[in-house]
């Protein structure tokens, strides 16, 4: 099944005629089981490519638009993070397939298909921030899950988990009195 799914990515650019050519894809929670190592299971996402074709080289602009269902580091409850990322791929002709950088491929010039699905995956890794927190509401107030945090505290508390960072600035506190 997820064979054929992967199938659906493959833009046929051999065919077409120079100029932009636009792609529309909608993924979901099908286009993250063709990864089975990926960090995402889920997710509501609609990318766009615009392909600019001209002799010597192709070149892909993704836009990806949606979210993606993560834990919260705060309350680690799963929430829906929302994702907009612009990031282009360059492709250009050799003799054979070498991924130069994270966006830019060579393939070989009798190639008459990509497949966009590698990229599409990860560039949507790429558009993840390191902290994935929920959002605030609009008073300010995260919109994090009150029980969780609330139990999350309570087992702060009863197991004395520091933090590097408090360590730290007990640390800091005990050198200011020294001096
Ligand atoms: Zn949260």
């Amino acid at each position: 099944m997820s064979v054929r799914y992967a199938d659906r990515f493959r833009i046929p650019f051999k065919g077409l005629k120079e100029g932009d050519h636009i792609f529309d894809f909608e993924i979901d929670s099908s286009f993250f089981e063709i990864f089975p190592e990926s960090e995402i299971k889920e997710g509501q996402l609609h990318i766009e490519v615009i392909l600019h074709k001209s002799t010597r080289m192709l070149t892909f602009d993704f836009f990806i638009d949606g979210t993606v269902r993560v834990p919260c580091d705060r309350c680690l409850e799963m929430f829906d993070l929302p994702v907009h990322f612009t990031y282009s791929l360059y492709v250009k002709f050799g003799h054979e397939r070498i991924e130069e950088s994270a966006n830019a491929l060579t393939i070989p010039e009798d190639d008459y298909f990509l497949n966009i699905s590698q990229y599409i995956y990860e560039f949507i890794h790429l558009a993840l921030p390191l902290r994935r927190v929920h959002p605030n509401d609009e008073e300010g107030h995260p919109t994090c899950n009150p029980v969780m945090l609330k139990k999350l505290e309570e087992l702060s508390v009863e197991g004395n988990v520091q933090t590097n960072d408090e360590r730290w600035s007990a640390l800091k506190g005990i050198l200011k009195n020294i001096n």
